[in-house]
């Protein structure tokens, strides 16, 4: 067996301890005589595993009791409507839009109401975060609209926006549990879980209990916050697979120290090849400084075919998904909580080489 690095954006790496145990269970959990894959989800024994992948997914997020946890399918974009559809009241929801998911999150929920960009990194080609104020947001809006990490930019808001006393809502899909943030400061984050939590299939809500019950009436059943909270997520079949493997994933991170030990770990990577990138003569970072996210390193030789080459030669030295996001080219290196630091240490060694060898 032999694993290389993977700089996928998501699906990502997950700790090889993690992998280790499902191959492990593969065939028989826990004296059940079956695989997790293979078990009813109303069964007494699946019971367990998504009570105890919820009970460790907030004592690892410090989720308060007024927070539901809900386990649902259809991924981030799903909850781009489903935003709306619960939450929009009056109609009005505020939107910042600092990236290309983002921008979709606005537009679909033009689908359902008054939507309104108050700001936009659009015009430098979202290479930083729009500063927010309170008094750029509608009085009579039902929330504000952020994505926390823009996993195609590689940029990330600094600090929790001051909205006020407005609900904010966040996409928190590429860096959720990479850092402690404080949960009351959102009344709802969201997150798909194929990027730093699990495998895809599925996504995670948090909501603030208070916010249920106000979804529009032709909401879809299955994107109602209300309806999915008060069935524990089990309405229909849940990914329970996904759920299982989010839940071993949760133990991992405990295990090594939690989101400080996380966030300390994710810094020092991401500060080993930022650093080199800013000391270096051919790569650029593309993001500002001020801006740039701890996951996703977006950078640039300036010279697209060299980018390509570039890309190419780590491939073949086993250094994978480098290349950019096919909406802006370039190489990004995602390096979630999953991704060693010998991996980002292999990373800047071969860019060195490239370096000297590409003068
Ligand atoms: C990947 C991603 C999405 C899209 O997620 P899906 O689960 O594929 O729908 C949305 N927002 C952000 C920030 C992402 O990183």
């Amino acid at each position: 067996m032999s694993r290389i690095y993977n700089f996928s954006a998501g699906p990502s790496m997950l700790p090889v301890e993690v992998l280790e145990q499902c191959a492990a269970e593969m065939l028989d959990y826990n004296g059940s005589g079956m695989s997790v894959m293979e078990m009813s989800h109303r069964s007494p024994v699946y019971d367990a595993i998504i009570k105890e992948t919820e009970a460790d997914f907030r004592k690892l997020m410090n989720i308060p009791d007024n927070y539901k946890v809900l386990f649902l399918q259809g991924g981030a974009s799903t909850q781009f409507a489903a935003v709306p559809l619960n939450l929009m009241k009056t109609g009005k929801a505020d939107y910042v839009v600092s990236g290309q998911f983002s921008k979709k999150a606005f537009k679909e929920a033009q689908k359902y109401g008054d939507a309104k960009c108050i700001a936009s990194s659009e015009d430098r080609t979202f290479a930083y975060i729009p500063e927010i104020t309170p008094d750029m947001v509608r009085e009579d809006a039902d929330y504000v609209h952020v994505c926390y990490n823009n996993t195609i930019f590689g940029t990330k808001f600094p600090q929790v926006p001051n909205v006020g006393d407005k609900v904010l809502v966040a996409d928190m899909s590429s860096c959720i549990t990479s850092e402690p943030v404080d949960v009351t400061k959102f009344g709802v984050i969201y997150a798909g879980a194929q990027k730093n939590m699990a495998p895809a299939g599925l996504t995670v809500v948090i909501i603030r209990e208070d916010l249920l019950g106000t979804e529009k009436e032709f909401t879809p059943v299955m994107l109602s916050y209300k309806e999915m909270a008060e069935n524990d997520s089990m309405y229909n079949t849940p990914p329970c697979y996904a759920i299982y493997v989010a839940g071993l994933v949760y133990k991992w991170a405990l295990k090594n120290g939690g989101l400080e030990e996380m966030k300390k770990r994710n810094e020092e990577k991401a500060a080993l090849l930022y650093d080199y990138i800013d000391s270096s003569k051919l790569f650029k970072a593309t993001a500002d400084k001020k801006y740039r996210s701890m996951m996703n390193v977006c950078f640039v030789t300036g010279d697209a075919d060299l980018d390509k080459k570039f890309c190419k030669e780590a491939e073949a030295a086993g250094l994978s998904n480098l290349k950019g996001h096919r909406s802006v080219g370039g190489m990004r290196a995602s390096i979630y909580n999953a991704m060693p630091r010998e991996g980002v240490e292999a990373l800047v060694a071969f860019m060195k080489k490239f370096e000297a060898e590409n003068a």
